[in-house]
């Protein structure tokens, strides 16, 4: 079999421009199908390199002890947060990466502001904190039901801006993935959710209805990043409907910032070089 072509590093970098999204995104001119002109196969394999890489930062971030890093993934039912986490995060220290889910709050955490539950899993420093779902929940599924008065959504956004900003001069640096599938591809999943007896525990009737709001979510999701794409908090939109690209995308844009961090083991504790163990 001839082997693949590689990607060169100028193919696997398209994703850093291309996803990032800013104040004026329309989120309609981001095609799920996106495949950054990347072939399946090649793709994979440069995600093996990709993780590799990641597992060589990520060692060192932890080393530091400088800098945490908050990944948020947001998107519509059935859009790959999950798959995502699974696939981009293997492979890194289980001791730096911590994975936290956010569903409908609890009464306890009710009681308290919005962003109290979130804060709480915020990454200490050497640590990466991926969130499936976030604190963007209080502007998108609360807007979309109307869940609390439209004054109380709407200056969120100012809050969510100024926290992440906090985050940032402390070290705890916030990037944002909008996992972006086709209303076509969100179908295919849910009914393969239902057809598949070991999916069919994520799927709830609920979903359906969710569904009926595509639109709703589509303003509110494009309201929420045009409000809060920082230059210290980015959100990049990626394509979601074919998940090699998907997976490779957020890897590479990943690594960006972890370069862009560039975490350096610290000098040893004591004078010990030529010390010898016996
Ligand atoms: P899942 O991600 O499938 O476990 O579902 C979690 C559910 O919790 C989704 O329907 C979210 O919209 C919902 N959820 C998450 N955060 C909030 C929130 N702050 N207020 C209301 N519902 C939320
Ligand atoms: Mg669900």
């Amino acid at each position: 079999m001839p082997s693949e072509p590689g990607l060169t590093s100028r193919q696997l970098d398209a994703p850093l421009k291309k996803c990032r999204a800013g104040k004026r995104v329309e989120l309609d001119r981001f095609d799920p199908r996106e495949t950054f002109g990347w072939q399946k196969e090649a793709a994979k394999s440069a995600l093996a390199d990709e993780q590799a890489r990641l597992a060589e930062l990520v060692a060192r971030l932890y080393a530091a002890e400088a800098d945490g890093l908050m990944i948020v993934l947001q998107g519509i039912d059935a859009g790959g947060k999950g798959g995502t986490i699974r696939s981009v995060f293997a492979g890194l220290s289980p001791a730096a990466v911590n994975v936290f889910g956010f569903g409908v709050p609890s009464d306890e955490e009710r009681a308290h502001d919005y962003l109290w539950r979130i804060h709480a899993h915020a990454p200490r420093r050497g640590t990466i904190s991926v969130f499936d779902r976030s604190h963007y929940e209080d502007v998108l599924v609360v807007r979309v039901h109307g869940l609390v008065p439209d004054d109380v959504w709407q200056r969120r956004y100012r809050h969510i801006r100024d926290w992440e900003r906090m985050l940032g001069d402390e070290r705890i640096h916030v990037v944002k993935f909008l996992l972006n599938v086709s209303s076509e591809e969100q179908r295919e999943r849910l009914q393969d959710r239902i057809d598949d007896p070991d999916e069919r525990w994520k799927f709830r009737l609920g979903d359906l209805d969710e569904r009926a709001l595509w639109g709703d979510y589509q303003e509110a999701f494009q309201a929420a990043v045009r409000e809060t794409a920082t230059a210290d908090a980015p959100w990049y939109v990626i394509p979601g409907d074919r998940k090699w690209a998907r997976n490779l995308a957020v890897a590479r844009i990943l690594r960006h910032h972890l370069d862009q961090i560039d975490p350096q083991y610290p000098p040893a504790a004591d004078d010990v070089e030529g010390v010898v163990v016996v």
